[in-house]
């Protein structure tokens, strides 16, 4: 059958547009749902027959109706992004809870993702909101585990470990990172300091908490050495095409989770662990 997968892609384009009203209101402070849907050139609000993913984006020729102002890319792009997310995760898990789990996990590495690359910065809750619901998936399948007879406890020990070891692993590098960090700013330039810098922010610390949780520990070690490399690649194409290299490091973390999941296996084994 085909249709459950053409109807797994629609749904992601659909929940992809819902994460592009995340990521254009969350930092801002405005509600997720009211008001309706309004271009953000010209604030006419956007009739739903403009409103459909991928679609629309196409059938206006990338320019608002009302003002004739493109329409930024990147609106398409984050719900093609979440229909394939969608589609892969479906053709892998079906309709299972491990479906809701990851699609859940990696729709909001793209919100993550996208507001990091705005404002260099993230809300604080929304990793909070990815490790409460990591833990309630945990609850749940235990308890159902439980009832079956698989689990004589209710204790979710498995998860809590794998937060924590994000968290722990992630925070010893920042910990020695920032030193390093100072003591090296220190002796390049004295004067030019003001106050304290990071070598990684609370937030990425968060966000390897929320990585353990959800794909295990492994993948925390996986994504927290392969992100830099996929750092330094974008960074050659930034210079070559003289754009800022001033770069939010999320987007690469997630980007680094997603090959964790996809081959951290293989890659472990290319290694000979
Ligand atoms: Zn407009």
């Amino acid at each position: 059958m085909v249709y459950d997968k053409i109807f797994a892609f629609v749904m992601g384009a659909c929940v992809g547009s819902f994460l592009n009203v995340c990521i254009y209101r969350l930092p801002k402070d405005i509600s997720i749902v009211k008001p309706s849907s309004f271009c953000p050139k010209c604030n006419s609000p956007i009739r739903w027959f403009d409103n459909i993913p991928l679609i629309s984006f196409i059938a206006l020729g990338g320019r608002c109706r009302n003002c004739r102002r493109p329409i930024s890319l990147r609106y398409p792009l984050v719900e093609l992004i979440t229909a394939v997310l969608f589609l892969f995760l479906y053709s892998r898990y079906h309709l299972t809870l491990s479906f809701l789990k990851l699609t859940l996990f990696f729709s909001l590495l793209v919100v993550v993702s996208f507001i990091d690359i705005d404002y260099h910065a993230i809300p604080a809750y929304l990793c909070f909101l990815g490790i409460a619901a990591g833990l309630a998936f945990g609850v749940y399948k235990t308890f159902i585990e439980f009832k079956a007879g698989k689990v004589d406890n209710l204790i979710i020990i498995t998860d809590f470990k794998n937060l924590l070891f994000g968290l722990g692993f992630t925070y010893f590098f920042k910990f020695f990172g920032d030193v390093a960090l100072n003591i090296y700013l220190s002796f390049k330039n004295k004067d030019s300091i003001e106050g304290e810098k990071e070598a990684l922010g609370l937030g990425d610390v968060d966000f390897m908490g929320m990585v353990g949780l959800f794909l295990g520990i492994k993948a925390v070690v996986l994504t927290f050495f392969i992100a830099p490399f996929i750092a330094i690649i974008y960074s050659v194409f930034a210079i070559i095409f003289k754009k800022s290299h001033l770069i939010p490091y999320l987007p690469y973390l997630s980007l680094a989770a997603f090959i964790s999941f996809l081959w951290g296996n293989n890659i472990l084994a290319f290694l000979g662990f």
